[in-house]
């Protein structure tokens, strides 16, 4: 686990770094936007705290820019702000940070912070992406080949999906029984290099009912938890 810190007043950077280390976090500092812009391009660093009032790149500048990634990798955010500035903070969460703290601030309440993002993209789910040797799924008569990225019906049909669609199924089938958010649809959803935004989660899984489900307009498989995202129901046999 390694963070980077991306703060122009030395002593806060320091001060961050210390409470972190001591959690057993490393710590990279770097002390105006534009080094912190190089750095947070690192594929070692997992998460970024970034001061909004920086001098060179502004914080949302910084934010702006480490959002559009060309890989497409999905890096957390927490930006650190002043109590007045409340447009920054929109503006930032705008840009896609994914959370702030309001300066001043204390450890114990930073680390409660990235702990709490760190949650939101680190879900046991995130496991079969990495795990290779798993071939397929299984549920409720269906079988899902991770190699081919077919879908086989429970009657033989073979289905094809578009990428977000595989990239949802993925996650539902690594998280079955669970309910996800959008957020964590979609941080799910960039592990395997396809991006499903936020407002498309809703139309893609409609698209993925449209496949799946006996009745699209009561799904079984697929279903709502109001308010709180989507759960896939069925249980899910994983095959190597
Ligand atoms: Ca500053």
């Amino acid at each position: 686990m390694r963070v980077l810190v991306i703060e122009d007043e030395q002593k806060m950077a320091d001060l961050i770094k210390r409470g972190l280390e001591e959690e057993g976090i490393e710590v990279e500092t770097a002390y105006d936007g534009d080094v912190g812009f190089e750095a947070g391009k690192s594929e070692n660093i997992d998460l970024i705290i970034l001061d909004l009032n920086l001098p060179v790149l502004s914080g949302l500048e910084v934010c702006r820019v480490l959002r559009s990634r060309p890989d497409g990798r999905h890096l957390p955010i927490i930006m650190l702000t002043a109590r007045s500035s409340e447009s920054d903070r929109v503006a930032g969460l705008e840009l896609g940070a994914d959370d702030y703290v309001t300066k001043p601030f204390s450890p114990r309440e930073l680390l409660a912070r990235i702990r709490a993002v760190l949650r939101r993209y680190q879900t046991p789910s995130d496991l079969p992406a990495r795990d290779g040797k798993r071939r397929a799924y299984r549920f409720a008569g269906w079988e899902f080949n991770l190699r081919t990225r077919k879908l086989t019906a429970p009657d033989g049909r073979k289905l094809e999906l578009s990428n977000s669609e595989f990239s949802l199924l993925v996650a539902f089938c690594g998280s079955a029984q669970r309910v996800l958010s959008r957020d964590q649809l979609m941080s799910l959803s960039r592990l395997h290099n396809a991006e499903v935004y936020d407002r498309t989660v809703d139309v893609q899984i409609v698209r993925l009912r449209r496949k799946i489900e006996a009745d699209p307009a009561r799904p079984q498989l697929i279903v709502t938890e109001r308010g709180a995202g989507y759960i896939f129901v069925p249980a899910v046999e994983s095959m190597y």
